[in-house]
């Protein structure tokens, strides 16, 4: 499932293909992904230009200029667990960015096509359809179900060890259940939390409360934004790695230090721990026993 990393690393393959271009025609083959698709959806997007493309945690925000006598509208984009983008160049080709993100897929489910008016094509496919598309007035954005109740962008600066502090105290709620919780941080989910413990060496057994202090919140906020910078970073290499050969790019292979390293030796220097796997609100934890404390 993408989580913030790679819904960035996402946004950013898109950023050429959609920013500053008019989206000529929009073809939706279906009425629903995982909630039904706004009403004239493809009329409402068809001759609008992409002002910019935004994140905030894992949606995708295309903000469009006004259509005439009309108003600024944005098109939030989520992922899902298998939703995925292709881009092929005007010329049939595959485009500098394209990409797949998640199980590869075949034409069946294409469910959205973006035909750009210079010829660029962008293609949504997603077998599983837990992905979703939504189109809010560029006014009404911070309000909208979606955003409204996030918490802070961890690599924003509202976020903080004070804002960590503020939410964990006195929450006995385990810190890892607390870190997936988008209230309090958004857009980490299952395995970049259990990096972030790692890195801050902190056991995902632990309740909110008892990191609560400053030493703590400290440690584990500059894990966090640690580990998304190094996810971000590897997946801009993805990109430009790819951009100049055919094209197909699997959602993108970052090396993970506990994440799904169950029975194998923790890699942090001074350690001789084992990695161990636990379930945790009944879903896998990865730690090290040894330097998680
Ligand atoms: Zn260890």
């Amino acid at each position: 499932m993408p989580e913030l990393p790679e819904v960035e690393t996402v946004r950013r393959g898109l950023a050429p293909a959609l920013e500053g271009r008019v989206i000529a025609h929009v073809t939706q083959r279906r009425p629903d992904l995982r909630f039904p698709l706004p009403e004239r959806f493809a009329e409402r997007l068809t001759g609008r230009r992409v002002a910019h493309l935004g994140r905030r945690a894992k949606y995708i925000l295309v903000h469009l200029e006004p259509a005439p006598g009309g108003e600024e509208e944005v098109l939030i984009m989520h992922l899902g667990m298998s939703g995925r983008f292709t881009i092929h160049g005007p010329n049939g080709k595959s485009a500098p960015g394209l990409f797949h993100l998640g199980m590869p897929g075949s034409e069946t489910h294409d469910h959205i096509v973006f035909d750009m008016e210079d010829g660029t094509r962008i293609v949504y496919a997603d077998h599983r359809r837990f992905g979703f598309m939504d189109l809010v007035s560029g006014a009404g954005l911070a309000a909208s179900k979606h955003i409204a109740a996030l918490g802070p962008e961890p690599l924003g600066n509202e976020f903080s060890a004070a804002t960590l502090a503020e939410r964990f105290r006195g929450r006995r709620t385990p810190v890892k259940a607390a870190l997936l919780d988008q209230r309090n941080v958004a857009g980490l989910g299952n395995i970049y939390v259990c990096e972030a413990l790692w890195r801050a060496g902190l056991s995902p057994k632990r309740s909110a409360a008892s990191v609560a202090g400053p030493v703590r919140t400290e440690r584990l906020a500059a894990a966090i934004r640690a580990v998304l910078t190094d996810a971000i970073a590897a997946g801009g290499s993805t990109l430009r790695d790819y951009a100049h050969t055919d094209g197909e790019l699997g959602y993108f292979q970052h090396s993970f230090a506990v994440y799904d390293r169950e029975g194998q030796a923790c890699s942090k220097p001074d350690c001789t721990g084992t990695v161990r796997r636990i379930v945790q609100s009944a879903r896998s934890t990865f730690y090290c026993p040894a330097c998680q404390r």
